[in-house]
């Protein structure tokens, strides 16, 4: 069977943990890699489910390690994929889904290649973008102004994605993401067909 790799981007606020929670409920053989930073835990985040929080030191040590497939700096935070964590799921056969910025994006792109499905998440606008931010409540005003600061670098990263959802609509965006998302699994290069096809 062939692997299925999906990597997601979007500016902090953007609705990526919104959507991503939707389809992998829809899709349950959808697996997302918990990932491990240094951040704080946000109220209602759940360790080992959401991330894995550890600290700088434990995080120097798993680079140190070896243990991560990309690491980057993120919001004054560290955030890494562990190549361990990501194997497993594709060793036990279902689909990968891996939640990383424009940094983690351009590691993944030299990790995968052609073998992953590239997807990037943006609102319809930078103000859309604020407000929704604002909303979430779960910032406070400086890193609410790096996070839109860092929105604008990371939007620069989308020419290189294979896909593009705006999440205006919640409903309406997901309905994009489904579509993509099953599309996905058409293309040629992931999909080998029988003999009798060219008979
Ligand atoms: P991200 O994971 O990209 O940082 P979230 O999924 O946490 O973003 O969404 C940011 C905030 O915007 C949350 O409060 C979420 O409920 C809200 N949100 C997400 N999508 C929409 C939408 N289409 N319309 C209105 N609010 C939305
Ligand atoms: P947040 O703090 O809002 O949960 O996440 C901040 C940013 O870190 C998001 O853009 C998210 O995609 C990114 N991120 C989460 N996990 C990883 C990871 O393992 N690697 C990289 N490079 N980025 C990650």
């Amino acid at each position: 069977m062939n692997e299925m790799i999906f990597v997601v981007t979007a500016p902090s606020g953007a609705g990526k943990t919104t959507l991503i929670k939707r389809l992998t409920a829809e899709y349950p053989r959808l697996s997302f890699s918990v990932s491990t930073t240094t951040r704080k835990p946000r109220e209602g985040e759940i360790h080992g489910l959401h991330y894995h929080f550890t600290t700088d030191e434990v995080f120097d040590e798993m680079i140190a390690q070896g243990e991560f497939m990309e690491w980057a700096h993120i919001h004054q935070n560290r955030y890494g994929t562990s190549r361990k964590a990501a194997m497993e799921v594709l060793a036990r056969g279902d689909e990968l889904l891996l939640d990383v910025d424009m940094q983690g994006g351009e590691a993944l792109r030299r990790e995968f290649g052609t073998r992953a499905n590239f997807i990037f998440i943006v609102t319809p606008s930078l103000d859309v973008l604020r407000e929704r931010l604002m909303s979430r409540g779960t910032e406070n005003p400086e890193s609410l102004a790096i996070r839109l600061g860092n929105a604008k670098k990371e939007l620069t990263a989308l020419p290189s994605y294979d896909f593009v959802v705006v999440n205006d609509d919640l409903d309406r965006a997901y309905e994009e993401l489904k579509s993509v998302y099953t599309a996905c699994h058409y293309r040629v290069s992931l999909r080998p067909l029988h003999p009798s096809v060219l008979k």
